[in-house]
């Protein structure tokens, strides 16, 4: 498989560090609120990808941080910190903040077909392991006490800024206009790895540590639970395209001085999901989420199809009248695959063309991970000229990747279908049949004589791609 690698800003083949085997880490939300739909386009893509490697064969394991501590309103140290926010605006502590928007994360996933990743970590059950990494930091030379904090000290490293699409002036802390300037700090981009001094006084959350009773900064956990759980080698960090920078940076600062080698190879960074009027927000203009779209009218699923139309790596626009569009095409696409039902459960015949299709499927993923190619696989495997079970076979493999719920959703469609169905009187669905027979003998006077006779008690006949369409006039 090719994937862009945001570090090289190239398409390189990727190869694991352990043949066979992938280390996956993913940023995990910020448990203060709700996600929106545009955090959830970054870890339905992210899903693909991993669902992806596994298909080809790979044993992945993937990790994910949830943030319930340190992660402050500004990437820049400042701010305040969003936990505190969710639990003052909620009047509840910051720990049943956590626990409810962690487990409202979990279920926005499970509608939208998002694997749980194999291990999940809190950041608050994972102190220890911080302070341990932050005082080998200390003893290396690479953290500086100053003002009570704890920061790490970014001129000790040869290049930090890695992605290096950035113009370090307009990303420097202290430089951006309402950006306060952290006195304490050595250099511009250093970052607090543990606050004892803290402006929030009514910080909830503490911990002891050898430089007094604090938290972490927000950026470690990462870089610990990753280390922790997948080794000193990392294949592939994924995340939104905003963590790049000053997250990722940082987390690579941090663990590639603590570790004294080069830490993970690919970035997988997905684009952003925007509205028409610009960023996606969780405060402002309508507060997007899995639950308002349902309450619309949509499946989860309509909206997974909307980002999978999509490359990851291309800004996305939502507005109604494009969910309105994937959901009319995904529609369609279900109504295709019905007539293949009847083949469920018969033995696929065409396996050379099935290997074809399987091959073309591969192809588009293969290619940095291209889901609209992919999704067009899916209507070649419908056009093609494979028995019905091969199609059916096939579209629910490639719907272990893409997570449609495809054929779940065509037997759905099927069961409202006969249901409708039963609704028409005998005497109508005979008239229909013959007028079926008559077309397929070509006598279409014939044809055309019965759908006037169905016309006639109230019920219109259409022959479709999927079969015949009875309806009441
Ligand atoms: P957070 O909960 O703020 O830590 O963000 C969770 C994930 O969503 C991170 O990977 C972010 O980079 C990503 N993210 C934030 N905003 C967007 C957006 N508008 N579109 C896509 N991903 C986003
Ligand atoms: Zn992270």
């Amino acid at each position: 498989m090719y994937i862009y690698n945001s570090l090289t800003h190239k398409k390189e083949l990727f190869t694991p560090h352990e043949p066979g085997k992938v280390s996956m880490y993913t940023c995990g939300p910020t448990v203060y609120h709700y996600a929106h739909i545009g955090n959830l386009r970054t870890y339905i893509m992210e899903d693909v990808l991993e669902k992806y490697l596994r298909y080809t064969g790979l044993d992945v394991k993937r990790v994910m941080n949830i943030t319930d501590v340190g992660h402050l309103t500004s990437d820049g140290d400042t701010g305040d910190d969003k936990m505190l926010k969710g639990a003052k605006r909620e009047h509840k502590s910051v720990m049943e903040i956590a626990k409810f928007y962690t487990d409202a994360f979990f279920e926005d996933c499970r509608r939208l077909n998002i694997k749980i990743p194999d291990v999940v970590v809190p950041a608050t059950t994972y102190i220890d392991e911080f302070i341990r990494v932050i005082s080998s930091l200390m003893d290396n030379g690479y953290a500086y006490e100053a003002g009570g904090n704890i920061y790490f000290d970014t001129s000790k490293l040869d290049k930090y800024y890695v992605f290096n699409d950035f113009r370090e002036e307009d990303l420097a802390v202290g430089v951006r206009e309402g950006v306060e300037a952290d006195e304490n700090k050595r250099n511009k981009a250093d970052f607090v790895l543990w606050f004892t001094k803290s402006k929030f006084d009514d910080q909830e959350l503490k911990w002891d540590s050898p430089w007094g009773v604090g938290y972490p900064g927000w950026h470690i956990e990462c870089s610990c639970i990753s280390m922790k759980n997948l080794g000193e080698y990392l294949d592939i960090h994924c995340g939104g395209i905003d963590n790049a920078f000053p997250h990722h940076t940082n987390e690579i600062a941090q663990s590639e001085a603590h570790l004294g080698h080069k830490w993970c190879s690919y970035w997988f960074h997905v684009l952003h999901l925007n509205t028409d009027d610009g960023k996606m927000s969780k405060s402002k203009g309508e507060f997007l989420t899995v639950s308002l779209l349902e309450e619309k009218g949509y499946k989860p699923v309509v909206y997974r199809f909307f980002c999978i139309q999509s490359h990851y790596r291309k800004s996305l626009v939502f507005n109604w009248e494009n969910l309105d569009n994937a959901a009319v095409t995904y529609n369609k696409l279900i109504a295709r695959i019905v007539p293949l039902l009847s083949a469920k459960g018969a033995e696929p015949g065409d396996t050379e063309e099935m290997e074809r299709l399987r091959q073309e499927f591969r192809n588009a993923l293969d290619s940095d991970l291209n889901t609209a190619q992919a999704v067009t696989v899916l209507y070649d495997v419908l056009k093609s000229g494979a028995d019905s079970a091969s199609k059916l076979a096939l579209i629910s493999e490639f719907d272990t990747v893409l997570g449609l719920d495809l054929i779940a959703n065509a037997e759905a469609a099927a069961a409202e279908n006969s249901a409708a169905e039963s609704d028409i009187p005998a005497e109508v669905l005979e008239l229909a049949e013959q007028r079926k027979a008559a077309r397929k003998a070509k006598d279409f006077a014939l044809a055309d004589e019965l759908r006037d006779k169905i016309a006639a008690l109230g019920y219109e006949v259409r022959e479709t791609r999927q079969g015949t369409e009875i309806k009441k006039v």
